[in-house]
C-alpha cells in the first residue's frame, strides 16, 4: 500500500509524461490526495474549475494510473480544498509545483519563529569550485556570527543555492550557539511586514523585534529595489544590529553595485563586507550533487546516468534536481531499475542538445587551436604576446559564457592568482568596445566552440 504522498506523486509523474508543461501546472498545482478509503481516493484540488476540468478530461486516466498502482482502488472523487497546504499526521505538507522542481514533493517542518528549513544544512550542501568562496564564508560566519564578515552579501543566478548556502548559516549557528535569536526572511515578506506595520501603526513594534535578533537573514534583497520606505527602515535596522556586532546576511540575483534603485546609502552598507558569488556549477560538482541528492532519498543510480543528466543539465541545481525526482518517481512507479536509455526517453524534452556542451576545458583546447597554439601554452606563465592575448580570451570566455568564478578561472591557468583572471576579464571586456576586429575574432571562436 502507498501512502497518499507517495500514490499522488506516482500518478503525477505518470500523467506529467503526457501532457504539456504548462497544462500540468495549470491542473494539478496544489492537488493531493486526503484520502484512500473504501475502494476510493480523494483529491483535494484548489477550485471548482480545476475541479470540474479534472472530471471531465482527466478522470479516466488518473484512475487507471491508480489502478495500475493499486488494484484495490475502484474509484475516485475530486473535492475542493480551502487551503493549498493540508495537514496530514501533523505534518504539513506541500506539493512544489514551481517550475522545475514539479514533484518535489517536501516535507516542510519550518521552524515558525526562524524560519528555517532543517533541510537545508551545510551537510547536504556539494561544495565545488564554484561556490568555494561563499561557502567558505558561509562557514566563518556560523562560527563566528557578528564578528568576521558583516554583512555577508551572496549572490548568484536562480537555483544555484543561494537559499540553501543562507539557511545552512541559520541551521548551524542554532546548533553552534542555541541562545542566539535567529531570523530568515525573504525580502518580500520583509517588505509586506514593513507595509502592514506601518498600515496597523505597530512599528516600534516592528522595530524591536528585529532590534532583538542577533544573526538576521534576508533573502533576495533585489525585491528591495525601488521600495524606499522598506529600504529606509531596513537601513535603520541594519545600523543597530551591525553596531551591536549583529551578524546580518543578504543574498541577491545581483551584485549591490547593479541593482538598481537601492539607495546609495544600503548600497555602500552591503559592499562594507563581503560579497561571494556562487557561478556556474562544473561538470563534476553537478554529479557529487546528483549523487548526494539520491542519497538523501534513498536510491542509487549507475555512474553514467548521473553523468548524462549532469551533462545535459548545467546552469540550475534546481533543474538537476527536478531531473532527479522524474527519474526517481518513473523508477517507482514501474517497479524496474532504470537504463540511461530510459533516462534520455525520460528527460527528452528537458535536454538542449549535448553535444554543444561547454566546459572550460573545451574552451581552451578551442582558443588554443584557434590561435595555432598548444593547449600548455595557453596554460603556462609565458608573457610572449603572442600568447598573452590568447589567454586572457580563454579566460574571458571562461568568465563571460560559463560564468567561472575568478579563483577557478585562476587556479585552471596554472594556479594564477584570482587577480590575474579578473585583469585579464576586465582588460578583454575593455579592448571589445573598442576593436570591432577582436569582438569578430571571439565571436568565430565561439562559432567555433557550438560547432565543435
Ligand atoms: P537559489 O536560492 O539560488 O535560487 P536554492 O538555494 O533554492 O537556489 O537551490 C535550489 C535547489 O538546489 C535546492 O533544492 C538546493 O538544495 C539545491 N542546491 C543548490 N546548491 C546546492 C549544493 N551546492 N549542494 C546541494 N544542493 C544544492
Ligand atoms: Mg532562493
Amino acid at each position: 500500500m502507498f501512502t497518499n504522498e507517495e500514490l499522488w506523486q506516482s500518478v503525477l509523474a505518470q500523467i506529467q509524461l503526457n501532457i504539456s508543461k504548462a497544462s500540468f501546472s495549470t491542473w494539478f498545482k496544489n492537488t493531493y490526495i486526503i484520502s484512500q478509503r473504501d475502494n476510493k481516493v480523494t483529491v483535494s484540488v484548489p477550485n471548482s474549475f480545476v475541479k470540474e476540468w479534472l472530471e471531465k478530461k482527466y478522470n479516466k486516466e488518473i484512475l487507471k494510473i491508480l489502478h495500475n498502482l493499486d488494484s484495490e482502488i475502484k474509484d475516485i472523487e475530486f473535492c475542493v480544498g480551502k487551503e493549498n497546504l493540508k495537514t496530514i499526521n501533523n505534518k504539513k505538507l506541500i506539493l512544489d509545483l514551481s517550475e522545475e522542481n514539479q514533484l518535489d514533493f517536501q516535507e516542510f517542518k519550518i521552524n515558525k519563529e526562524t524560519n528555517l528549513n532543517p533541510r537545508y544544512t551545510f551537510e547536504s550542501f556539494v561544495v565545488g569550485p564554484f561556490n568555494e568562496l561563499p561557502h567558505a564564508a558561509a562557514v566563518a560566519v556560523s562560527n563566528d556570527p557578528g564578528l568576521i564578515y558583516n554583512p555577508l552579501f551572496i549572490y548568484g543566478g536562480v537555483g544555484l543555492g543561494k537559499t540553501h548556502l543562507l539557511q545552512a548559516i541559520g541551521n548551524e549557528v542554532i546548533k553552534n550557539f542555541p541562545d542566539k535569536k535567529i531570523k530568515y526572511i525573504s525580502s518580500e515578506k520583509f517588505t509586506s511586514e514593513v507595509v502592514n506595520s506601518i498600515k496597523n501603526h505597530e512599528m516600534n513594534q516592528f522595530k524591536s523585534k528585529y532590534k532583538n535578533i542577533d544573526v538576521l537573514i534576508i533573502d533576495d534583497i533585489q525585491f528591495l529595489s525601488g521600495k524606499e520606505k522598506t529600504q529606509e527602515e531596513f537601513f535603520h535596522i541594519f545600523n543597530v544590529l551591525y553596531e551591536n556586532n549583529k551578524q546580518i546576511i543578504l543574498s541577491s540575483d545581483r551584485p549591490p553595485k547593479t541593482i538598481q534603485a537601492l539607495t546609495e546609502r544600503l548600497r555602500s552598507r552591503f559592499e562594507g563586507g563581503m560579497i561571494a558569488d556562487i557561478s556556474i556549477p562544473d561538470f563534476e560538482t553537478r554529479v557529487a550533487i546528483l549523487k548526494l541528492k539520491s542519497q538523501l532519498k534513498g536510491v542509487l543510480f549507475s555512474e553514467e546516468i548521473y553523468q548524462y543528466i549532469a551533462s545535459i543539465i548545467q546552469k540550475n541545481i534546481r533543474e538537476l534536481e527536478g531531473a532527479l525526482n522524474r527519474i526517481i518517481m518513473y523508477q517507482k512507479i514501474n517497479n524496474q531499475p532504470i537504463n540511461l536509455e530510459m533516462v534520455k526517453n525520460i528527460l527528452k524534452n528537458i535536454t538542449s542538445s549535448p553535444n554543444k556542451i561547454i566546459t572550460p576545458k573545451k574552451i581552451i583546447e578551442t582558443v588554443a587551436d584557434f590561435y595555432d597554439l598548444k593547449e600548455k601554452d595557453i596554460l603556462n606563465n609565458s608573457r610572449k604576446k603572442e600568447i598573452v592575448k590568447p589567454r586572457q580570451i580563454a579566460m574571458y570566455l571562461l568568465r563571460e559564457d560559463l560564468k567561472s568564478s575568478f579563483p577557478f578561472i585562476g587556479r585552471k591557468f596554472n594556479g594564477k592568482d584570482h587577480t590575474t583572471a579578473i585583469h585579464s576579464y576586465k582588460k578583454i571586456s575593455e579592448e571589445i568596445k573598442e576593436n570591432k576586429n577582436l569582438e569578430e575574432e571571439i565571436n568565430l571562436i565561439r562559432e567555433k566552440l557550438l560547432n565543435s
